[in-house]
């Protein structure tokens, strides 16, 4: 998980969010209107806010089903079923989430409210497996709510730091044989995209990077 920085409402929103909700409101549908709230627009603006991914795993969704997400679950909250603050991009792992009963989302982070200096003081990276730091309690009901502990998300992270690896392992062979220590500006900025916000799974490799001093 890393800091969403929402983008502005989507004009669809702007002009329909009101209409909607109270349509809603008045009707005994369980769940709101799938086809609007998974408008192209309302899709488009979570998916550049995100570089296309979940908002929570932070795995990669092209190619990948995708869904939105209500923050907080409709079930609770009738009236934000249409608000942009509460539409979350999703993959289906974590929309899988425990609702709000077993784990209320005020326990758990929130990625589009916690920056990412909260983020990194309650989670962390051992390989591939998620932790929650110490002794946090928001850090382990993050890791339970959202299921960020999975196999299949594992192996997912583990792919990524094999790819990592390689690349680490190919830039050590040129500097045995170039007879030095230090990365060149080149080294450093492959090694540094794995930590940026459009790369998946990036708050495992930030954390790995500043351990590994670089
Ligand atoms: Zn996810």
């Amino acid at each position: 998980m890393r800091y969403i920085n929402r983008l502005p409402k989507p004009q669809i929103l702007v002009e329909k969010e009101q209409h909607w909700t109270s349509q809603f409101l008045s009707s005994t549908n369980k769940r709101p209107d799938s086809s609007k709230y998974r408008h192209p627009d309302i899709l488009a603006t979570l998916n550049s806010m995100s570089f296309h991914k979940c908002f929570y795993c932070e795995q990669k969704l092209k190619g990948v089903p995708s869904e939105i997400d209500h923050f907080i679950e409709v079930d609770e909250r009738r009236e934000l079923a249409y608000n942009w603050d509460n539409l979350y991009l999703s993959c289906t792992n974590c929309n899988n989430k425990l609702p709000n009963k077993s784990i209320s989302v005020k326990d758990a982070l929130d990625a589009c409210f916690d920056a990412d200096e909260v983020i990194e003081k309650h989670l962390y990276f051992e390989k591939e497996c998620i932790k929650a730091r110490g002794n946090s309690n928001i850090g382990a009901k993050t890791i339970q709510k959202y299921k960020l502990d999975t196999i299949q998300l594992d192996l997912l992270r583990s792919r990524k730091l094999t790819d990592f690896y390689n690349v680490l392992l190919k830039i050590k062979d040129l500097q045995i044989k170039q007879k030095r220590s230090s990365l060149t500006i080149d080294e450093k900025e492959k090694l540094l995209q794995f930590a940026n916000n459009d790369s998946s799974f990036s708050l495992m490799f930030k954390l790995l990077l500043r351990k590994i001093g670089i």
